[in-house]
């Protein structure tokens, strides 16, 4: 897909929208007297609006990630970012999407809002990239594809050729969901951005860095992309204690942890395929195995009454009588891993 075909991908709406502006923009001082914006000038540490443009973060995020601060977006999670696609791209009740089925949740739910139908396309064979398929569902009101690798909940990451392979051929936005890139075997498509002006990878700070409660997610794509979502977020939407926690947990080191799951990941893996209640343990790149169990609502409730939650997949497409486990900590995997043996 071409660059200059991206203006054409746009809501006519988004494309003559003025963004909204703040007059901090004209001063880029820190000691200046601001009496533009109507904050109380009594400090308490937050009393000022956060910088809409994050750029203290972006800084820091910027060498980590290997790409210029011109292909990051950080959102509200990457569920802002999400839902930022569809409202940059998709008129609502004309537009719509693909998106492989079973996968994140929020795509159809962000649709719904956004009243943009979902085209969903089932995986193929042991949950395999149904490239031919994918292509096929769309058509000229089609605006965005949407990927997850490693999908969520089937845990297996799809290759990075395929998925290259679809960016290429697929004649509107590619949306890569990278959540659970962290614990992957197969590396992150972060450094394609630069060379496709259709790709978004979506990455976050919510599973191997450890900062769910803070709500920060990263849309990596080309500058015209960056742009437009920036243009259409909220102003604030990254808040000041955030933009502060961020920077300041993404100063520690995550590697021993991120080992320490995916090696325990395997033990499991294997503890798990020899329990009688367990028929099937499907390969993971992420943070989480989805299990094939016997009878899959009682054993959901039977761990729920031991006080271990785990999610039941059992009425999701292509995943009946799973659950989906996420690795905890080794004494809270054995918790787990005992309960299920009662069965
Ligand atoms: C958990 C998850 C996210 C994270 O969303 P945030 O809003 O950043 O917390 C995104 N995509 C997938 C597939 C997930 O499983």
């Amino acid at each position: 897909m071409k660059a200059h075909s991206i203006a054409s991908l746009v809501r006519p709406c988004i494309a003559r929208l003025t963004p909204y502006s703040t007059a901090r923009d004209d001063y880029q001082g820190e000691l200046g007297v601001f009496l533009d914006a109507n904050e109380s000038p009594y400090e308490n540490g937050y009393n000022r609006y956060p910088d809409p443009h994050q750029a203290a973060l972006k800084a820091l995020i910027s060498p980590m990630k290997g790409l210029p601060v011109e292909n990051i977006f950080l959102g509200n999670g990457s569920d802002e970012a999400i839902d930022l696609v569809f409202r940059v791209f998709c008129e609502p009740r004309v537009d719509n999407v693909v998106a492989i089925a079973p996968s994140y949740g929020m795509y159809t739910v962000a649709a719904a809002i956004n009243d943009v139908a979902v085209r969903e396309v089932p995986l193929g064979p042991e949950f395999s990239l149904p490239k031919a398929e994918l292509l096929a569902a769309a058509d000229a009101h089609t605006k965005a594809l949407f990927l997850c690798s490693p999908n969520n909940p089937t845990g297996n990451a799809f290759a990075r050729e395929d998925l290259l392979e679809l960016v290429e051929a697929f004649e509107g936005i590619v949306v890569v969901d990278e959540a659970y890139i962290d614990f992957s075997s197969v590396p992150s498509l972060a450094a394609e951005v630069r060379r496709y002006p259709n790709l978004i990878v979506l990455q976050t700070m919510s599973k191997a860095r450890g900062m769910a409660g803070l709500r920060l997610g990263l849309a990596l794509a080309d500058a015209p992309i960056v742009r437009l979502m920036s243009m259409v977020k909220y102003p604030y939407n990254i808040n000041e204690a955030a933009q502060r926690l961020v920077a300041d947990l993404l100063r520690q080191p995550i590697d021993d942890q991120v080992a320490c799951i995916v090696q325990q990941r395997g033990v499991v893996a294997k503890r798990l395929r020899a329990l009688p209640v367990v028929e099937r343990v499907y390969p993971s790149d992420a943070n989480f195995l989805l299990v094939k169990v016997r009878d899959a609502d009682a054993a959901y409730e039977h761990l729920v009454r031991r006080g271990i939650i785990v999610r039941n997949r059992n009425r999701v497409l292509q995943c009946a009588g799973c659950l989906r486990i996420t690795i905890g900590l080794p004494q809270e995997n054995e918790k787990m891993l005992q309960s299920l043996a009662e069965l």
